[in-house]
């Protein structure tokens, strides 16, 4: 009733019922309004004040004068939904309740009548798997029943089993699907292949530890462990440590990302790899490159932002501060709650106050202390754009300065060339044939499509005349050939040029080619360029960055690239919260946020908060006990 009646306190003259406010059904208000005088219906007091019998008018109608009320009105509509728009409009006013026949419970009250060690079906699909275990072990069973009950007790146990072992065993068996984070999802469709009895199968997962706590992480090396030994192949897509030590056979995919990977670098054994001592994997795994422990962390002193009574999902009541100034990582095993404080509470709070569009947050009573801060800035990694016509310089917007340099030479302004006939994206100076792309798509009906250099400018995206122009003996082409080191250099005394550029190379981009088409850069790169674009165009902002698992899909290489990144940015005097679950990461963290103690009802409460070592102490917290290794702390 709230969607039909948004608003109780407008009268049925102002429009109280919103399908009826639609040009399309206005008329049946206008039915209504003219009928209320003789039902003594009064149309000018607030909807809220209406007694039941007046209701009773409005929900059933007046059948002798023809008025359906609104009970006619969505039975018409529902006998009509085969048209879309009307199945469109029905939608928006219908949300989902529980049934009032069976309070949810989805049966007869016959089929619930039937029971199994005292529970009936409904009851034990409230079960948690973990508690739905030890039920199905603890049923004592009659001779006669126990014959027929065998095979599905068993079926019934192995499965819950690996919904337990993928680390699942905090959700009731009544979870719908639709609710379930995409880890979750992920692992629950394993929990298929491991319940299956089929050998030789060859199984391919990629990343399917993304999102998860490194106690999961365990779990699900053993469930996979499991598929070998039954005569399965596996071949796994992944970049976590323990995953990578349980493997039988590693193949490492590089050197580098983009052009500069793409070859085989090493197969072989994890004691082969270690044994390389120019192996890039295995100095990481071996402890002798990475993110070292910092000799000291950043004070947490310089201001805090304070959050009180989240309550959204699974929070129980929390305040939280979080210190400003430093790497505060929020951390915490999968579905405790760290994202519905951080993306779905925290930064819909801030960005309230700082009058920015974004979507309700949950529930909280307060937020203190944004005065502290200018901006806030949520950073996933959506990729950058598809197009091969951005590239790190454009997205940046250093390409417009770039431009204007080569506008300003003798020989541009000689010919009247302005900055946009240097542009790839306009016509003016551009390939005619490529129409400044550098090369042509060919369709090749079935197969994925093949790009190929232009034959008319061989991939330098400009015509002729344009290319004659140079700065500093180079042309335009050239330039965009270049990495942002070497650019860096070529532009020395353009300082506007030059200072979009260094926040490249703050951000660890160096070597990208300035021209490097968008769509060929690894996530990692695509997350620091967005970092990069908004540090080089809100320059004296204090802005607090929230970032979601930034680590998910990063090679350890990657990862302490980013950490560089994220020294720069404190630097400057941002501030950083990231969701996270990279021990790499926790290790180089000032100040660590531990949700928990488990996920779903047994989360949503803070378990420790402090720096790493801290957290090191507190035995209840899964995260300080991971932590204890890294550090090497007993
Ligand atoms: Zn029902
Ligand atoms: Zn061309």
């Amino acid at each position: 009733m709230e969607l039909i009646v948004p608003d109780s306190s407008k009268s049925l003259l102002e429009g109280a019922i919103a399908p009826w406010k639609t040009p399309a059904y206005e008329h049946e208000l206008q039915e209504l309004l003219a009928l209320a005088d003789d039902y003594e219906l009064p149309v000018d007091i607030p909807f809220r004040e209406l007694t039941k019998a007046h209701l009773k008018i409005i929900h059933e109608g007046v059948p002798e004068r023809d008025f359906g009320g609104l009970n006619g009105f969505f039975a018409w509509l529902e006998r009509r939904k085969y048209k879309m728009h009307l199945r469109v409009f029905l939608s928006r006013w219908r949300s989902y309740r529980q049934c009032p026949k069976c309070r949810g419970d989805r049966l007869k009250s016959e089929s619930l009548a039937t029971k199994v060690g005292g529970k009936n079906i409904a009851e034990i699909c409230q079960l948690k798997i973990r508690e739905a275990i030890g039920f199905f072990k603890q049923i004592e069973f009659t001779e006669w029943q126990r014959e027929v009950a065998r095979h599905v007790i068993e079926q019934i146990h192995s499965r819950l089993h690996y919904l337990n072992t993928v680390g699942l065993g905090y959700l009731t068996l009544d979870r719908t699907l639709r609710t379930l984070s995409g880890g979750e999802a992920q692992r629950v469709s394993l929990t298929t292949a491991l319940g299956s009895n089929l050998v030789n199968m060859l199984y391919v997962l990629d990343e399917p530890t993304v999102g998860l706590h490194p106690k999961d992480v365990r779990h699900l090396c053993k469930a996979i462990m499991s598929l070998k030994d039954r005569g399965n192949t596996v071949i796994v897509v992944d970049h976590q440590e323990e995953m990578l030590r349980n493997a039988d056979q590693l193949i490492e995919v590089g050197p580098g990302a983009g052009d500069r990977g793409g070859k085989i670098t090493f197969q072989g054994t994890i004691e082969e790899m270690l044994s390389q001592e120019d192996n890039l994997t295995g100095s990481y795994i071996a402890g002798t490159r990475g993110v070292v422990i910092p000799e000291r962390r950043r004070p947490a002193n310089r201001g805090w932002l304070k959050l009180k009574g989240a309550s959204g999902n699974n929070l129980k009541d929390l305040t939280v501060e979080f210190p400003l100034g430093v790497l505060c990582l929020v951390t915490g095993v999968s579905g405790s709650g760290k994202s519905t404080l951080v993306q779905d509470t925290l930064y819909g709070a801030v960005c309230r106050r700082k009058r920015k569009d974004t979507t309700k947050p949950l529930p909280y009573t307060d937020i203190v202390g944004d005065g502290q801060i200018d901006d806030i800035v949520l950073v996933d990694q959506s990729p950058i754009g598809r197009s091969p016509r951005s590239n790190p310089v454009t997205y940046i917007k250093a390409f417009d300065q770039i431009r204007a340099v080569f506008a300003d030479t003798l020989e541009a302004r000689t010919h009247n060339y302005s900055a946009g006939h240097f542009s790839f994206n306009v016509d003016g100076g551009r390939c005619s044939v490529c129409k400044g792309v550098g090369q042509l798509e060919i369709d090749m009906q079935f197969l994925a499509d093949v790009y190929m250099n232009c034959p008319q400018c061989g991939g330098t995206r400009y015509r002729d005349e344009i290319l004659n122009v140079t700065y500093r003996g180079l042309n335009i082409a050239d330039v965009l050939g270049m990495t942002v080191r070497e650019a860096f250099s070529f532009f020395r005394g353009q300082n506007k040029v030059q200072t979009k550029l260094k926040r490249l190379i703050d951000v660890g981009l160096d070597y990208l080619q300035l021209g490097q088409p968008a769509n060929t850069l690894s996530s990692g790169e695509a997350q620091r360029l967005k970092l990069a674009a908004y540090m080089s165009t809100h320059k004296r902002n204090r802005t607090l960055f929230i970032l979601d698992e930034p680590s998910t899909g990063l090679h350890f290489n990657d990862i302490l690239q980013l950490q560089d990144c994220f020294d720069t940015l404190l630097a400057l005097g941002h501030s950083l919260i990231v969701v996270e679950h990279n021990l790499q990461l926790m290790k180089a963290a000032d100040y660590i946020i531990d949700i928990g103690p488990g996920a779903a009802d047994e989360g949503g409460t803070v378990i420790a908060q402090g720096t790493p070592e801290d957290l090191t102490r507190i035995e209840a917290s899964h995260t300080g006990r991971f932590l204890r290794g890294v550090l090497n702390i007993d």
